[in-house]
């Protein structure tokens, strides 16, 4: 059997999805640790099991009989590291013959400060000696749907992401990419590097430009700008806005500038293209 952590979140919701086409939905459970939360899953044919990342016990009775685990990186960045952990040993205690953990590019030589919790993930899994793949993902295109919505209303964006590079991709690929490592049908490294071709934000808002006809200026500034920016226009309160500056900086940094591995390989397909993803995600299609 297979267990898909973070279920009830948007990856880990499309990661089973993808799965049961891959293998027969009866050996597929999804762990929630809200119980009103996974009556949706059950309803769409999915076993479920309760814990939180934050109990030992209850991980470890859910991953009883477990053989092939997917740990998607828990949302709660102050204290994952910790919950991550839970997970691992629980893994261990359960048996579990197969981890896979979506981690972050590059996660042991990368500067960000994301990557601290990732890298530190992936030599816990190490040391269990546990068969691993790490999908060390890239970034969601989600993550800019507020900056190229804003830009496409206002015929203007102003980011902090410099001449950096990332590998944007749709969540739902990431999501296919992992169902199929987890489903053990296909053949997966320890480490894949996954995600889009590698573009800048320069490059990002050129595309939207060509294929939505609208005028676009785009200006690479400071983080106060790019803050002030999405303030002024995208009606966001500071605090929220300095956090997309934060992910912009990660991507000026260059952390992101991670070439994928060959993504047609493993998603059975080539990925689609940046113009066909950023139609998908605005709903211009
Ligand atoms: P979501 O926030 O939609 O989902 C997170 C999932 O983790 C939810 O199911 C949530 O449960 C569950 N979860 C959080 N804390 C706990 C806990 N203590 N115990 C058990 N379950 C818990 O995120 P996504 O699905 O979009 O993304 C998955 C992960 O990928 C994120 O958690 C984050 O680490 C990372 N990420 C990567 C990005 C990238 O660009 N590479 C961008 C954004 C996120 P519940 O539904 O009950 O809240």
């Amino acid at each position: 059997t297979v267990l898909v952590t973070g279920a009830t979140g948007g990856l880990g919701n499309m990661v089973l999805n993808h799965l049961k086409n891959i293998i027969p939905q009866k050996e597929i459970y999804g762990l929630a640790r809200n119980n009103d939360k996974s009556q949706k899953l059950l309803k769409s044919g999915f076993n479920v099991k309760i814990a939180t990342y934050d109990d030992p016990t209850l991980l470890e009775q859910a991953f009883e009989g477990v053989n092939r685990l997917l740990l998607i990186s828990s949302s709660e960045i102050d204290h994952r590291q910790e919950q991550h952990k839970n997970v691992i040993d629980a893994a261990q205690k359960a048996g579990v013959s197969y981890i896979a953990y979506t981690s972050f590019a590059k996660a042991t030589k990368a500067n960000s400060p994301l990557s601290e919790d990732h890298a530190y993930t992936e030599n816990l899994i190490l040391n269990t000696g546990i068969d691993h793949t790490f999908l060390r993902n890239n970034w969601y295109l989600e993550n800019e749907k507020t900056l190229l919505d804003t830009a496409l209303i206002t015929g203007k964006v102003v980011h902090a992401g410099g001449n950096g590079q990332a590998g944007w991709q749709l969540r739902r690929e990431f999501a296919e990419v992992a169902a199929r490592a987890i489903s053990g049908q296909f053949s997966f490294p320890n480490v894949l590097e996954v995600g889009g071709s590698l573009i800048t934000y320069q490059q990002l808002f050129e595309a939207l430009e060509r294929f939505s006809g609208k005028k676009i200026e785009i200006i690479s500034s400071d983080n106060n700008a790019a803050s002030k920016y999405l303030q002024d226009f995208a009606d966001l309160p500071k605090e929220v806005a300095n956090i997309y500056v934060s992910s912009q900086e990660i991507i000026r940094s260059g952390d992101l500038a991670v070439q994928a591995d060959n993504m047609t390989k493993y998603l059975g397909r080539p990925l689609i293209s940046t113009d066909d993803a950023l139609k998908e995600l605005l709903h211009l299609t």
